[in-house]
């Protein structure tokens, strides 16, 4: 059976109970909640039963503990997670305006997360492993992008596959090195997971349909788009399949992606067809929202079963 490895920040979020703008005032917090993009992927793939590890780093706090004890209890080999004495996990305060938009304050590239240092027994976890799932996070921070690479360069030499997820804000784009980075990853790419308009970071081409195509062309074997509440599609050298949106009340977005991502991947590597795994992966991405907290939605199969029977597409 497949073993999905994937790399980078683990950290708590702390959620403000208010909806206004940002942290210029006090404000009723919850939290702290297990985070990171990767973590929450990788809990997502855990849940699923598919043998899964991440690569990061954390303090010798309670928020690493929280984290820690999380990702093992849904299935998560963290063997090589490593507990930096005499650093704090990272944490990413957010409020959300009336709007839905969110203001952040980050305590990441300073802290445990921001940096993973070459280890013999991440090594040892990355041999283990043959599928990389890789977040365009990861290689965007300066102290991670080393050790992300090398997972790739790993699992590839292995034998294994490799998804790639860019979840990428604009202004991150012009990280000095990071677009060879990307389009260096995007050539090894095996399953793309775009979100909206990120489709076109790698091609000049002006329509979905031209540049899923033109990434085909180049090599990528599976591209899926996510649309948040409009739902997602999949494309390959089969055509198209589209899945609309579930329709649910959509109580905190973040982490959407992670577990759609999570589900997408796990589904794909276990041979399900397209329209089998963007259904699933779409269940999962419903129930994330529906949930405080970004990791706190993340779904066993009989969850995502139990979604797909009771509820109606949007
Ligand atoms: P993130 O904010 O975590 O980076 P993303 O932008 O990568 O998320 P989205 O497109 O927002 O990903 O969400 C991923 C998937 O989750 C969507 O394709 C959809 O299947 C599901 N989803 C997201 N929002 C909703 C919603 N409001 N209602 C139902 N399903 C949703
Ligand atoms: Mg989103």
């Amino acid at each position: 059976m497949a073993k999905v490895l994937t790399v980078g920040e683990i950290l708590v979020e702390i959620v403000a109970t208010t909806k206004g703008d940002g942290f210029r005032e006090a404000q009723p917090l919850i939290g702290p909640f297990p985070s990171g993009a990767p973590a929450i992927f990788i809990d997502q793939v855990g849940k699923l039963g598919t043998p899964c590890a991440i690569l990061g780093r954390i303090g010798d706090d309670d928020f690493g503990q929280l984290n820690l004890d999380r990702l093992r209890a849904d299935g998560v080999d963290v063997s090589g997670v490593e507990i930096a004495p005499g650093e704090s996990t990272g944490s990413a305060f957010v409020r959300y305006r009336e709007d839905g938009s969110r203001v952040f304050v980050f305590n990441i590239a300073n802290a445990a997360c921001g940096t993973l240092p070459a280890t013999p027994h991440g090594r040892a976890v990355m041999d283990g492993c043959t599928h990389m799932h890789v977040m365009g996070t990861a290689l965007a921070a300066p102290g991670l992008a080393a050790r992300a690479m090398e997972a790739i360069e790993v699992i590839r030499k292995n034998g294994g596959t490799l998804s790639f997820d860019p979840n990428l804000r604009p202004e991150i784009l012009n990280t000095p090195g990071l677009r060879e980075a990307l389009d260096n990853v995007l050539e090894q790419t095996d399953l793309f997971l775009p979100s909206g308009d990120e489709i076109f970071l790698f091609t000049e081409a002006q329509t979905e349909a031209e540049a899923a195509a033109e990434l085909l062309e180049r090599g990528v074997r599976d591209i899926v788009i996510k649309r948040g509440a409009d739902g997602a599609s999949h494309f390959n050298a089969g055509g198209r399949t589209d899945a609309a949106a579930i329709a649910v009340e959509e109580l905190d977005p973040t982490g959407a992606g992670d577990c759609f991502g999570g589900a997408f991947v796990s589904f794909w590597l276990n041979g399900a067809d397209p329209a089998t795994a963007l259904t699933h992966a779409n269940a999962a991405g419903a129930r994330a929202v529906t949930r405080l907290g970004p990791m706190e939605g993340t779904s066993t199969r009989a969850e995502l079963a139990t979604l797909l029977a009771t509820t109606e597409t949007a």
